[in-house]
């Protein structure tokens, strides 16, 4: 399960996510981070029946902890250019036999790199 976790001027600067590890016993994938002195906001990957335990530890060290449910959508503007093949790390994108840009939306880490070089604007994440 992947949850976004933001932390304000005071939780910034806690070793948070490594304690959280070593209480649950559960491994913490740190996929993307955006962290600087004030505040900051981590996406992790942790497994799927740990999630809760995790998600009750990070609550009570006054992180804030949303599940990310949505994962990347496309509207109609795609051209199928390609670009987000090359870009995605996680290979959601692939050309199919008629050089059309299918997606796997399920490999989605939500690290954003895709909606950054779209041309036409036709990726992004749900609200
Ligand atoms: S980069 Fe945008 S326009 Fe190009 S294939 Fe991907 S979604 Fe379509
Ligand atoms: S947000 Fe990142 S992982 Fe998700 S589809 Fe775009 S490039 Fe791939």
């Amino acid at each position: 399960m992947l949850l976004l976790l933001r932390f304000d001027s005071k939780t910034v600067r806690e070793p948070i996510i490594s304690m959280t590890s070593i209480k649950t016993g559960t491994p913490i994938n740190i996929l993307k981070a955006d962290v600087g002195a004030r505040r900051g906001e981590i996406i992790v990957e942790v497994p799927e029946e740990r999630a809760k335990e995790v998600e009750k530890i990070l609550i009570e060290m006054e992180v804030e902890v949303q599940e990310i449910t949505k994962t990347i959508a496309r509207n109609d503007n795609c051209v199928h250019c390609g670009l987000c093949i090359s870009i995605c790390p996680t290979e959601v994108f692939r050309l199919n036999g008629e050089n059309k840009v299918e997606m796997k939306t399920e490999k989605c880490i939500h690290c954003g790199a895709c909606i950054k070089v779209c041309p036409t604007m036709a990726l992004y994440f749900p609200i």
